[in-house]
C-alpha cells in the first residue's frame, strides 16, 4: 500500500470513531496520526509524541480494533509507534484531525494553500485566529484596534499597515484575524496572505520562467495582501524590486497591504529605504509582551477554548513565570492540558513548574528538587546580599542585621536560602555573613524557605527573578 492509501484508510477509521471518542481526546490524541504499515492483519499506527501513545494504548485499544474491522475485517493487532516528525510541517502522513472536524471549506490547516488567481496562492487563513479572541491589554490594544479598522474598511485609512513585535507576541495571529474578518465583512473580497519566504520563492519562479506578464499583474485581482515576517525579504534584491513594484500597484489601487515584521521600517536591516518608506506612510503599531493581567486573561481565554478547567493559582503561577512570549504562555498550558488528561489529575503549581523548567534555562522548581543540583556558579555571597536588597530594596545593615520584622526577615532567609543553595556555603559560614548568626538559625532558614516554596507561587517567582538576576 501507499502512503496516500494508508492516509485514506486512516481517515475512514477516524471518521467512524470520532463520535466514538469525546471530542477533546479525539482532537488531543489523534492529531497527526498516522497508518505507518498495515500488513498481514498488523497495523502499525504512527502518533507524534509518547503521551499520544500512552494514551492511545491504555484507552483506546479495544475500541479502535473494532472499529477498524468494520472497514478491514483482517485486522488481528494494532502497535503504537512514536513518530516525532509526523506533525512536522513538511511530513504529510499524519491525518489533520480539524478536517474530519468541519466541513466548511475554508477550515483548512494553516500549511495548506489556495489558489486565488493565475499565480496567486495564498496560505489558508486559520477560523482560530480572530480579533474577537485575541485577548487585548495595554501592550498589543492599539495593534488590536488597527486591525479591527482595516477590516471595516480595507483600502482605507491605514494603509499599510505594518505590525512589529517579537517572536510569538501575536503577529501572525492579528494578521491571519485581520484578513478572516474581511471575508466576514466582505465575502467577495480576495484576501491573500503569504509568508516572506513563499513570496520570494515565487517571484524566484516567476523569474526563472520569464513569465511574459510582469510579477506585480498578478496581484490585479487581489484587494488585500498579507504578507507575513517580511524581515525575510533583507537582502534579497530581486524579491524587493518586484515586491516595490507589487505594493504600489496595489496601493495605487486602494487595495490593502498589512505586513509583519519583528522590528519597526526604520531599523529593518538590508531592506531598501525606498521600501521602507512606503511602510511608513500607514499605520504602524506595535505588539509588546503582555503584562501579568493580560497573561493571566490569555490563559484563561485559552483554558475556556480548551475547556480545561485549572486552579487560578495555577494559572497565575504560569502568567508569572513564562517570560518569553505568548506562544510559551500556550505551549506551557497546553503541555500541562494534555499532561493531566494522560494522568487523570488535574495541573498543579508543582506540575507546571516542570513543564516551565523544561522550557526555560533557569530553574523554575527552585527547591522542589534538593538533590542534584550541582550547578558550578562563580558568584560570591556578596553579589547575592547585593541582589536581593536591590531586590528588596533594604538596606545591607537590615537585611545582614538583627531586625525580625517580617518584611525583612523573609528576605534575609532568601538570601540565605540562595548562597547555601547557589555557592554551597556551609551553615556557620552564612551564619557569620549575618551578624553571627548561629548554625542552626542559619539551617532553618533554608528550610524554611524550601517548604515555602513549595506552596507559595509569589515566592516562587520572586526567587526566579532574583536567580535571572544572578544570571542563573
Ligand atoms: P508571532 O507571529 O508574533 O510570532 P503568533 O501570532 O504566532 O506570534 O502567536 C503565538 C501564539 O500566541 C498563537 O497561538 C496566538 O494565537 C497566541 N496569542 C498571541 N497573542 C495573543 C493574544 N493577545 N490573545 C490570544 N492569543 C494570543
Ligand atoms: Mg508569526
Amino acid at each position: 500500500m501507499t502512503d496516500s492509501s494508508y492516509k485514506d484508510l486512516w481517515t475512514e477509521i477516524l471518521k467512524r470513531l470520532k463520535s466514538k471518542v469525546k471530542k477533546a481526546h479525539f482532537v488531543t490524541w489523534f492529531q497527526d496520526t498516522a497508518v505507518i504499515e498495515f500488513k498481514d492483519g498488523r497495523m502499525i499506527v504512527g502518533v507524534p509524541n509518547v503521551y499520544a501513545r500512552d494514551w492511545l494504548e491504555n484507552k483506546m485499544g479495544d475500541d479502535l480494533v473494532s472499529t477498524i474491522r468494520e472497514i478491514d475485517q483482517t485486522v488481528s493487532d494494532i502497535v503504537f509507534e512514536v513518530h516525532p516528525n509526523l506533525g512536522l510541517a513538511d511530513d504529510t502522513r499524519g491525518v489533520d484531525i480539524q478536517s474530519l472536524l468541519d466541513k466548511s471549506p475554508r477550515k483548512i490547516r494553516g500549511k495548506q494553500e489556495v489558489k486565488l488567481a493565475e499565480g496567486v496562492v495564498s496560505k489558508c487563513l486559520n477560523p482560530k485566529h480572530t480579533l474577537q479572541n485575541f485577548v487585548v491589554g495595554q501592550d498589543n490594544r492599539l495593534a488590536h484596534a488597527a486591525c479591527m479598522a482595516v477590516s471595516a474598511n480595507p483600502g482605507g485609512a491605514y494603509n499599510p499597515l505594518f505590525v512589529y513585535g517579537g517572536v510569538g507576541l501575536g503577529k501572525t495571529h492579528l494578521l491571519q484575524a485581520t484578513g478572516n474578518e474581511i471575508l466576514r465583512h466582505y465575502p467577495d473580497k480576495v484576501v491573500a496572505y503569504v509568508t516572506s519566504e513563499r513570496f520570494t520563492n515565487e517571484i524566484i519562479e516567476a523569474i526563472g520562467k520569464r513569465s511574459a506578464r510582469s510579477f506585480k499583474d498578478r496581484y490585479r485581482n487581489v484587494d488585500c495582501l498579507i504578507i507575513d515576517d517580511i524581515q525575510f525579504l533583507a537582502n534579497k534584491e530581486m524579491t524587493q524590486v518586484e515586491f516595490f513594484h507589487t505594493f504600489n500597484e496595489l496601493y495605487d489601487n486602494r487595495k490593502q497591504v498589512i505586513i509583519s515584521s519583528d522590528k519597526p521600517p526604520k531599523e529593518l536591516k538590508g531592506l531598501e529605504a525606498r521600501l521602507t518608506s512606503r511602510f511608513e506612510m500607514g499605520m504602524i503599531v506595535d505588539v509588546q509582551f503582555p503584562d501579568f493581567e493580560t497573561r493571566l486573561a490569555i490563559l484563561n481565554a485559552k483554558c475556556r477554548e480548551h475547556q480545561a478547567l485549572i486552579a487560578p493559582d495555577v494559572l497565575e503561577f504560569v502568567a508569572h513565570n513564562v517570560r518569553s512570549s505568548v506562544r510559551e504562555l500556550e505551549g506551557v498550558l497546553l503541555q500541562a492540558i494534555a499532561q493531566a488528561q494522560l494522568e487523570n489529575s488535574t495541573p498543579t503549581i508543582r506540575s507546571v513548574a516542570r513543564i516551565v523548567q523544561k522550557l526555560n534555562k533557569y530553574d523554575a522548581l527552585a527547591g522542589y528538587d534538593d538533590a542534584g543540583d550541582d550547578r558550578a556558579v562563580a558568584r560570591s555571597p556578596q553579589d547575592i546580599i547585593d541582589i536581593v536588597s536591590g531586590y528588596y530594596k533594604l538596606p545591607h545593615q537590615q537585611l545582614l542585621g538583627a531586625d525580625r520584622h517580617k518584611g525583612i526577615m523573609r528576605p534575609r532567609q532568601i538570601a540565605m536560602y540562595l548562597i547555601r543553595q547557589e555557592l554551597k556555603h556551609s551553615y556557620e559560614e552564612i551564619g557569620k555573613l549575618f551578624s553571627g548568626r548561629n548554625h542552626t538559625t542559619v539551617m532553618h532558614a533554608v528550610d524554611k524557605v524550601m517548604k515555602m516554596l513549595r506552596k507559595d507561587s509569589l515566592l516562587l517567582r520572586d526567587v526566579n527573578a532574583l536567580k535571572v538576576e544572578m544570571g542563573m
